[in-house]
């Protein structure tokens, strides 16, 4: 590894110029310490600093980038694309075709609105599901992300759990005072927020893999019982699916446990690198949105072709026979090799793992909530970020963030990664 020398003069003016060195949060690194890495380039499963260094990416773009970097079917497709015209502010075919492969994968998704951020998406969905249902409460669970609307900031997942803000400032008490929290994996807390006001609930949020306070998979009859709640009560079923769609399955989770939600939430995968997010669902409910309804929400750059072109070229190969298999294969291996370092190292952890998503939480319980997650040593989480770092694999830098798999990512790159963490687990209960 060659000093970081010009990374760090890159990252000391970011610092006089971006909020924090940065424009998302956890870019900033601070709960692993140490200065972040400045990105140079990437492609497959690699990413290259400023300084040259490469590194093995496990970040992924936080999972945007399912095949890796660069892919040459997605950087040819944009090239084409970009010849053609960048943003045409009228509509075009590129977004009727991605719309039909969306819908194709996820039936639920009746009609489909792009937009540009998994934020952007969530919100609508959100004012979607109060338009219709003429309702104002918004169940939600702790620990679970759906961007930073104002609805969706207590108790959140991602950056909020890495930094410890339990409530975004800048939220009116009386927003907040709309959006109710449940323990994930909690039928009977859920029951109770239903019995007592289950007529004011416009919907229920939803990883349908938490993935957001590191991966919390549903327990068995958990979203079952979400949709049989929400039906019972006519409150609506919203999966947010912005990780695991095109992730966990074709389609999305909703698709491997065979629950169809009202409403649905996508983004990253499907733009694959652009900035694209869509939600949809039932007719009925899509119908409340403008032109056809009086929900407005509205985009200028919204199914921007270059973002349609890149999303089409990425599910394109997601479709090919056999492609989350291998990857869950590979996935699997790499679990498996995590845990069998852990426990030769004797460092207590617990590997919870979602098709090709993963986390180590450095604790000993199980974790099966956003409390069992919280249970977590950080500071052993990041020391293990910074020896793992140093040996050139970058994690996700935060406890509370899923490890994401490529199928870039080869055989050779799972057994380095098992063989790194092999030498930084060791003496880590020292710490
Ligand atoms: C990333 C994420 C979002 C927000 O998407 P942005 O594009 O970052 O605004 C929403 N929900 C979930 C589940 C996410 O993981």
């Amino acid at each position: 590894m060659t000093p970081r020398d010009r990374s760090r003069e890159i990252w000391r003016r970011a610092l006089e110029v971006l909020v924090g060195g940065v424009n998302s949060p956890v870019r900033a690194f601070r709960a692993v310490g140490g200065e972040p890495i400045i990105v140079e380039r990437a492609s497959g499963g690699r990413i290259w600093d400023a300084d040259g260094n490469e590194y093995l990416d496990y970040i992924s773009s936080w999972g945007a980038m399912i095949l890796g970097h660069a892919h040459p079917a997605v950087t040819s497709a944009l090239r084409e694309q970009a010849e053609r015209g960048s943003s045409y502010g009228v509509t075009n075919e590129l977004e009727v075709q991605l719309a039909e492969q969306i819908r194709g994968a996820l039936p639920s998704m009746e009609r489909v609105r792009f937009v540009s951020s998994g934020s952007e998406a969530a919100m609508s969905a959100l004012r979607a599901a109060r338009g219709f249902t003429g309702r104002e409460l918004v169940v939600k669970f702790q620990g679970g992300y759906h961007g930073h609307a104002d609805s969706f900031l207590s108790e959140a997942g991602s950056g909020l759990a890495t930094f410890g803000i339990a409530a975004s400032a800048g939220v009116p008490e009386s927003f907040a005072a709309l959006t109710l929290n449940a323990p994930y994996n909690n039928p009977a807390a859920v029951k109770e927020i239903f019995a007592k006001r289950g007529k004011e609930i416009a919907a229920i949020f939803v990883e349908p893999v938490a993935a957001n306070m590191g991966v919390v998979p549903p327990e068995p009859g958990f979203l079952q019982m979400l949709r049989d709640v929400t039906a019972e009560h006519g409150s609506l079923l919203v999966f947010d699916e912005v990780i695991t769609g095109f992730r966990i399955a074709w389609g999305g989770a909703q698709n491997a446990v065979g629950i169809p939600p009202d409403l649905t939430v996508l983004g990253k995968i499907i733009g694959g690198g652009m900035p694209v997010a869509a939600y949809g669902g039932r007719a009925d409910v899509m119908k409340m949105v403008a032109p056809e309804g009086p929900v407005y929400q509205a985009g200028t750059l919204s199914g921007n072709p270059l973002a349609m072109r890149a999303g089409l070229s990425t599910l394109a190969e997601l479709r090919r026979p056999g492609f989350y298999e291998e990857l869950d294969a590979r996935a699997k291996r790499l679990a498996e090799g995590l845990t069998a370092a852990a426990k030769d190292a004797g460092v207590p952890v617990a590997i919870n793992r979602a098709g090709s998503l993963l986390t180590v939480f450095f604790t000993e319980g199980r974790v099966r909530d956003y409390a069992s997650a919280k249970h977590s040593n950080t500071e052993r989480f990041a020391t293990f970020f910074r020896r793992m770092f140093e040996r050139g694999i970058l994690l996700p830098p935060s406890q509370f963030e899923a490890l994401f798999l490529s199928a870039a990512h080869t055989d050779a790159d799972i057994a380095r990664t098992i063989a790194t963490a092999r030498e930084s687990f060791s003496g880590l209960t020292a710490n």
